[in-house]
């Protein structure tokens, strides 16, 4: 649907000075959200955004969309990334094409979701999103049309479409209604975004409770948004956030570990770990480390994991990789420790026993709240398995340990727990470090001084041994 009332602002940085000042701007506009449906347009002579810009497939999407005689925008976080000179992650598209239209227009479309219904335009690796305008949930009309709420007041289908400016009303934080249009190229702000972007404001559209009710990943996307963007989050959207933590156990565990992976791979690791835990809701993610936080504020694990995600921001932010597993082996370190101890001492586990009871009792009561995937858990075992053997070190374990592939990863989480003030490791992690700086004989020479203490057991076997070719101590 067309504006009613189209409102040009001829200077995109000034119109702020021209009408309110930005603060003034956020707070008229926090008294009247829900019901703007006139917004800013602000022509392509003053938003300074250009095609050149969008991803070309992005583009083509929009204009094969705007062919068939729909209308086509580019909306949310690429619009406003592109407003605040940001490389945007990915290229969002709405229309009032239905999903089944859309797959009627692209060749290389798949529909997806239930809670959402969405198409997925592919190209090689590219993916770009298209979604149909979404209008008021209240209205079901037709067995099409179809939302459904849980007795939390959480959306758990949202498929009534509508016009432009329901589908603002839609949307989660004001900065992300902001609508690039094919047509005239201009940028339609139906929710006073630009303002609350020049005021650095995350602020909700609508009613704070309600919205965070209808969906509580907005409280973890209103905190990634203000870690990502340098922006802080409006009083009102801030408010509700503590007491409402708790809806977040209604959210699914396998969406939760995709909101993880955006939380930590994203460069700003270390400040959404500080507020999540500021904000009360890493409790709902990993609540076993949380109440070992609680108990010992300022201590060795908050200090592990803190300086953790602190390099993970700087390989991040220096384009290296970062493998999920290490994130999920230190987040569950402690715990599993606790519980290792625990089985030893009240089951009288052997501590070999105990440590793989342990993984397996950990991880499955993580699964609760986020479902990491097995390819991520097992490479979380691996690094905690490779921790209890960088002792054992004599004949050739030393270097059959360190061809293991996760030897190199397991080998920084050792690095962490001493840089983290586990002083009883220190000598250990020296020990390794000089060994894989050494040459082949002074490697040699370095197992050799450790002396019989470190000289691996032989093991008696009955019958023939495997290892039997083998160079000795190979086999262990
Ligand atoms: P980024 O991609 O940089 O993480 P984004 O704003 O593009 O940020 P997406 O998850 O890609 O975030 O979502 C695209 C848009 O869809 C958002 O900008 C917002 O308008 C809307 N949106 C996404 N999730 C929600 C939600 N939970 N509730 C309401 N609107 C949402
Ligand atoms: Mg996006």
């Amino acid at each position: 649907m067309q504006p009613r009332r189209a409102i040009i602002i001829s200077k995109l940085f000034h119109f702020c000075r021209q009408a309110l000042s930005a603060k003034e701007h956020i707070d008229a506009h926090s008294a009247t959200v829900g019901t703007l449906d006139e917004p800013v347009i602000i022509p392509r002579s003053e938003h300074g955004i250009s095609r050149s810009q969008f991803s070309p497939n992005a583009l083509k999407v929009l204009y094969r969309l705007k062919d068939g005689g729909f209308e086509a925008y580019l909306v949310g976080g690429c619009v406003r990334d592109l407003l605040l000179g940001l490389q945007p992650k990915d290229f969002d598209v709405v229309t009032n094409a239905t999903p089944e239209q859309v797959k009627k227009l692209f060749r290389n479309c798949r529909l997806i979701g239930r809670r959402f219904r969405l198409a997925h335009i592919v190209f090689g690796r590219e993916i770009i999103e298209v979604a149909t305008m979404r209008g008021h949930h209240e209205a079901q009309d037709s067995k099409n049309n179809v939302s459904q709420s849980s007795e939390h007041g959480q959306l758990l289908r949202d498929n009534v479409y509508g016009t432009i400016d329901e589908d603002a009303e839609r949307r989660d934080f004001t900065i992300n209604a902001l609508y690039y249009s094919i047509k005239d190229f201009c940028i339609y702000d139906y929710a006073n975004g630009v303002a609350a972007i020049k005021g650095r404001r995350i602020e909700l559209i609508g009613d704070p409770e309600t919205r965070y009710r209808e969906d509580p990943v907005r409280m973890l996307r209103a905190i990634r948004f203000a870690t990502k963007l340098d922006m802080s989050i409006s009083s009102a959207t801030a408010k509700p956030i503590t007491e409402l933590a708790d809806l977040l156990a209604h959210i699914p565990p396998a969406r939760l570990f995709e909101e993880c992976l955006k939380l930590f791979l994203g460069g700003k690791a270390e400040a959404n770990f500080h507020a999540l835990r500021q904000y009360g809701l890493f409790k709902y993610l990993f609540p076993a480390l949380d109440k070992l936080l609680d108990a010992n504020p300022g201590g060795q694990e908050e200090r592990f994991i803190a300086q953790m995600f602190a390099n993970t921001d700087v390989r991040i932010n220096g384009d290296k990789k970062v493998t999920p597993a290490f994130i999920f082996a230190a987040l569950l370190w402690f715990p599993l420790l606790e519980r290792c101890q625990l089985l030893m001492q009240r089951d009288q586990l052997p501590h070999f026993e105990a440590l793989a009871a342990a993984m397996n009792q950990i991880l499955s009561e993580n699964a609760q709240h986020v479902a990491v995937p097995k390819r991520f858990t097992l490479g979380a075992r691996d690094i905690w398995h490779i921790q209890h053997r960088f002792d054992k070190r004599g004949g050739q374990r030393a270097y059959c340990l360190s061809q293991q592939p996760r030897f190199k990863a397991a080998y920084d989480f050792m690095l962490l727990l001493v840089d983290s003030g586990q002083e009883d490791l220190k000598e250990l992690a020296d020990w390794w470090s000089a060994y894989l700086n050494a040459d082949v004989n002074g490697q040699k020479m370095m197992v050799k001084a450790l002396g019989g203490n470190n000289r691996p057991r032989r093991r008696r076997r009955s019958g023939g041994s495997r290892n039997r070719n083998k160079p000795k101590g190979e086999s262990q």
